[in-house]
């Protein structure tokens, strides 16, 4: 057992796995003599089903095991280390903050219903050990105070809220990375391993567009690549909706949902870019994205749990849909008959990656093709992709369905079209199609 700290705080690290950026992390250093940097691994989560679909595939769980890894290597560097907690955070965080004494626990803001319902529980918990708990807003580029209006009057068409946000805020300076960080002496790093946790391990496919490795290195090292040493976002607009390859895209989406990437640090580079080779058309559209995901993350602060129910926001009710288990499982095996979006979902399934483009495609076909309740699609999508991200995810889906924020009420593609205007060659339908996956 620890001797007690005079003032210790403990920072809860969740999805905000990174040094850089980190306010939470900046004000305990600030505030406190020493920092115990901790994760929760709630296990019970991984078992849990949702639509008939596990909460994480083992793609994302090795991305996740790879960005703790480094996450305790960087905190090392600076004389610390990360002690992973096994069991519920309402839990396991009160035992620590009493064996520890500790008078904080610093986390993450959450806006999510169901991340705000255990951080409730946290509160409450740590209340009884005269513990504080105290949240940092980390993980949107824009924060919610900044914004010109109330959470409650939040625009709900982005146009609206883009303009408003683009002329009226700004984003802050990026928190600055500790050089060093005062802990009590913490063991090395105790990992579940994959097969601890009853999952198999996936070796990267060859074909993916998403081959990375998850951690705050990685992402710092992709953010530089794809800015400074390839100068691809100089025409990140006109490649944004191809289909293979590393680079058509950021691919910052999987650091960014997990935070080992923060979405500041992104605008703030973008903008040194600008400075040094010019900015054109390309490097606003990656902030515009950016913007969108925002926007996601808002709206749920606003409409909470709706956004997760078959009927959205929409105004008026929308009629109902049923559910077909084989249309379902010929859509998640790529077996639809439509090869566009079979390529697509034999994508997903294989490297847990899509593109935005495939993404639209398969989740319109999914909506008004096949006619499936679209609740369904999207818990596909939240057990399968790696950068699965709830706002981001659940959003786009509901948008699609005509129950979100979308003027127009629900989107269709004619995949036949999309096709030929994007796979002109065929190229990306026989990546996927060739082989017997
Ligand atoms: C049905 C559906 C589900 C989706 N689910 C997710 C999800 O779970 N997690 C996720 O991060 N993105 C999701 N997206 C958005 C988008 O498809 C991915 O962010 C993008 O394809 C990731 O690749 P990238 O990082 O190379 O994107 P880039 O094109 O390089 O974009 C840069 C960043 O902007 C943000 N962004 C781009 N497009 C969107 C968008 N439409 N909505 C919100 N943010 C966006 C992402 O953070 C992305 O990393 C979904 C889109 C659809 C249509």
């Amino acid at each position: 057992m620890q001797e007690c700290m005079k003032k210790l705080g403990i920072v809860w690290f969740k999805t905000d796995l990174r040094l850089h950026d980190n306010e939470t992390l900046a004000t305990a250093i600030q505030e406190c003599e020493q920092v115990l940097p901790v994760y929760c691994f709630d296990e019970a989560l991984l078992e849990e089903k949702q639509l008939g679909f596990k909460r994480t595939s083992a793609i994302r769980l090795q991305f996740l095991l790879e960005t703790l890894k480094d996450l305790d290597q960087q905190l090392r560097e600076k004389g610390s280390g990360l002690m992973v907690l096994k069991g519920k955070p309402e839990e396991e965080l009160p035992k620590l903050a009493k064996m520890y004494g500790a008078t904080k626990v610093f986390a993450k803001r959450e806006v999510c219903f169901e991340e705000k319902q255990i951080d409730a529980l946290v509160e409450k918990a740590l209340w009884k050990e005269q513990c504080v708990f105290e949240t940092y807003s980390t993980s949107t580029m824009y924060n919610a105070s900044d914004l010109p209006f109330s959470i409650k009057n939040i625009p709900d068409v982005f146009t609206t809220f883009r303009k408003r946000v683009e002329h009226e805020s700004e984003v802050r300076a990026i928190a600055t990375t500790p050089s060093n960080i005062k802990s009590p002496t913490i063991k090395p790093l105790a990992l579940p391993s994959m097969d601890d946790l009853g999952y198999v391990s996936i070796n990267s496919d060859e074909r993916s567009a998403f081959p990375f490795k998850g951690g705050e290195t990685n992402a710092l090292n992709r953010l530089q690549h794809y800015l400074f040493g390839t100068h691809h976002i100089k025409n990140y607009k006109e490649t944004r909706n191809e289909l293979i390859g590393l680079d058509y895209s950021s691919k910052f989406s999987a650091w960014l949902a997990n935070g080992s990437l923060s979405p500041k640090m992104v605008y703030h580079q973008v903008k040194n870019y600008e400075q040094l080779f010019g900015g054109n058309e390309s490097t606003y559209w990656l902030v515009f994205e950016l913007l969108w995901r925002d926007f996601f993350r808002f709206a749920f602060k606003k409409h909470q749990a709706k956004l997760f129910h078959y009927q959205g926001i929409a105004s008026q009710p929308i009629p109902k849909s049923t559910l077909n288990q084989t249309k379902v499982e010929q859509w998640i095996n790529g077996k639809t008959g439509d090869a566009f979006v079979d390529a697509n979902m034999i994508e997903l399934k294989t490297t847990g990656f899509m593109s935005n483009r495939g993404r639209q495609n398969v989740a319109s076909f999914f909506i008004h093709e096949l006619e499936q309740d679209w609740r369904y699609g999207a818990a596909y999508f939240e057990q399968q992709l790696i950068d699965y991200d709830p706002c981001s995810n659940w959003g786009n889906w509901a948008y699609l369905a005509g129950v979100g924020h979308d003027p127009r009420a629900g989107r269709k593609f004619d995949t036949e079209k999309q096709a030929a205007t994007y796979d002109k060659n065929k190229l990306y339908r026989q990546l996927w199609l060739s082989k017997t996956n």
